[in-house]
């Protein structure tokens, strides 16, 4: 009985842990499932953030190629230096800086940072950003301007380039029919990273370029422009991106290196693999949140990142749901396992209540029945010798009426008490009813029950049981046989205990067969 239960039990346990552990990784994989939708949509905000400022560029670029650049005069000066010699080329690479100077110091205040000639073959022809620098051929630098050359279309995208990175918009030209170059307006990520900042006050952002690609296309003269970021050894920044002239929103210049400082390196793993990346980091006491995506150049090939650091409040909000949800499912949890070890012990007292004798805790007849019944079957099976001792108070009535019932009772507990102690654990003891007790000794022979019996007989007769002094018991001893049945047993036990009692009392006498011994 007690075995089913334990096993009822564990299989309880079990099925409230496996739902335990159910919801946990119920509440882990929603976490995660809004964890990866909050990311989703952080990239996609950066991603259009950033698209939108430079579709703005567009505009504007595409509104300064007509205005200043699609004319007749600009067109035949640049057709005239495509066909002529040096000396011609100086001439009007210098008629043009002077014709472009006042409207490039306009663009600049309006971000347009680059403004570069080329002829068909590629050769810069005049850089307004720096106008001594000219006759390089750009074809291998620079796809922007090989590309336009070659197909004679528009195109826009990042570019490193030799002087500058930028974001470039790379107009054909085409004057009475000929081809004849290049011209290309560019605004830098400087610039986009400052509008950004000015347009969303929570917020700063930043870009980091690999040094490898920047170290390939750069002219050495101008590397300076560029140091080592203090997100990793392989990306730059570009001075301008940390040097604005707008305040930033969080965190100043300074404050960007202590930032990217405490990022934990292993976050930063695989920043060679190019993947939307977020970190968490903790900072002067506070949180931010950095969200990075990589900037891919004209050519679909990526060259760094695109970064966005803001205060971390919503992940912060959502790992703390998270928590709160977890702490919840482990309250019920743990309150379920309480009510179930309660619910459990008090089934256990129950039952112990309903199998033990009251007064003297040890087996009452119930559970002796059950006993002896699995005993039998037992003994059947594995032809083990078992036997019974069956023990009565002498003269117990006397006890009662000479010093009142409770001091009686004070005697039947101490008596099933020492007896108890003196058996085997593996031996059943039970109150049979009345002064009446009985034993079942597994694995034993008669004639050790009986040894046993004649201890127990002893132990009891030399035990003061305080004011009543000494009492006696008389016993009988049966073995089992195996053709008896449970009924057979107890008359039996009961026949040899008759005899000990008719024999004189303080005795212990084996059934045996028809005829009993008596000792
Ligand atoms: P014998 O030697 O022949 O066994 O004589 P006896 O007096 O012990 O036997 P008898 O059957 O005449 O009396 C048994 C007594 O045991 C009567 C009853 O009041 C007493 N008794 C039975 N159960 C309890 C009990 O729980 N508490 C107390 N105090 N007495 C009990
Ligand atoms: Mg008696
Ligand atoms: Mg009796």
């Amino acid at each position: 009985m007690k075995n089913v239960i334990r096993k009822r039990k564990y299989i309880v346990c079990l099925i409230v842990v496996f739902l335990y552990i159910l919801s946990l990784e119920i509440i882990n994989s929603k976490f995660h499932e809004k964890k990866d939708q909050y990311y989703s949509d952080k990239y996609n905000e950066l991603e259009f953030q950033l698209s939108s400022t430079l579709n703005n560029y567009a505009d504007f670029s595409s509104y300064f190629y007509e205005k200043f650049i699609n004319n007749d005069y600009v067109l035949s000066s640049m057709q005239k230096a495509y066909h002529g010699d040096e000396v011609i080329r100086d001439n009007i690479r210098k008629e043009l800086y002077e014709y472009f100077i006042d409207d490039y110091n306009l663009m600049k205040n309006y971000d347009i940072r680059q403004f570069h000639f080329h002829f068909p073959d590629t050769t810069s022809f005049l850089r307004m950003h720096a106008p001594n620098k000219y006759g390089d051929i750009l074809k291998d630098a620079r796809y922007s301007v090989y590309y336009v050359n070659k197909y004679k279309k528009y195109i826009s995208g990042f570019e490193e380039g030799k002087i500058f990175n930028g974001f470039r918009y790379v107009y054909p030209l085409r004057y009475k029919d000929e081809d004849i170059g290049s011209a290309e307006v560019s605004v830098s990520m400087s610039t986009v990273i400052s509008m950004l900042t000015k347009g969303n006050k929570n917020k700063d952002y930043t870009l980091i370029l690999s040094k490898k690609v920047v170290e390939s296309k750069v002219f050495k003269d101008y590397l300076s422009n560029y140091s080592v970021s203090s997100i990793s050894d392989d990306f730059l920044f570009d001075n301008n991106f940390n040097n604005l002239k707008e305040e930033r929103n969080l965190v100043d210049r300074s404050g960007l290196k202590g930032l990217f400082d405490s990022i934990e390196r292993k976050k930063l793993k695989h920043l060679d693999q190019y993947k939307n990346l977020n970190i968490i980091v903790e900072y002067d006491n506070k949180s931010y949140e950095i969200i990075m995506i990589p900037i891919y150049n004209i050519e679909k090939i990526p060259v760094g990142y695109f970064i966005s650091i803001s205060p971390n409040i919503r992940y912060n909000l959502m790992y703390q749901q998270n928590l709160l949800d977890i702490s919840i499912v482990s309250i019920i949890f743990l309150f379920i396992m309480a009510l179930a070890y309660y619910i459990s012990k008090n089934r256990e007292l129950l039952i112990n209540l309903s199998l033990s004798d009251r007064l003297t805790k040890i087996d009452n007849r119930r559970k002796f029945d059950k006993d002896l019944n699995r005993e039998i079957l037992r003994s059947k099976r594995s032809n083990e010798s078992l036997s019974v001792i069956m023990f009565d108070i002498d003269n117990f009535k006397n006890v009662n009426d000479t010093y009142g019932h409770h001091i009686g009772d004070v005697v039947l507990e101490k008596l099933a008490r020492i007896i108890k102690e003196n058996v085997r654990f593996e031996d059943f003891l039970a109150r049979f009813g009345g002064e009446e007790f009985i034993l079942i000794l597994t694995s034993t022979s008669k004639i050790d029950a009986f040894n046993k019996a004649e201890k127990l007989r002893k132990l009891v007769e030399e035990t003061n049981f305080q004011s009543v002094g000494n009492i006696t018991i008389s016993s009988g001893v049966y073995q089992f046989k195996s053709s008896d049945t449970y009924d057979d047993v107890i008359k039996n036990v009961d026949a040899a205990m008759y005899d000990a009692k008719k024999s004189g009392k303080n005795k212990v006498c084996i059934f045996k067969d028809e005829e009993e011994v008596s000792i």
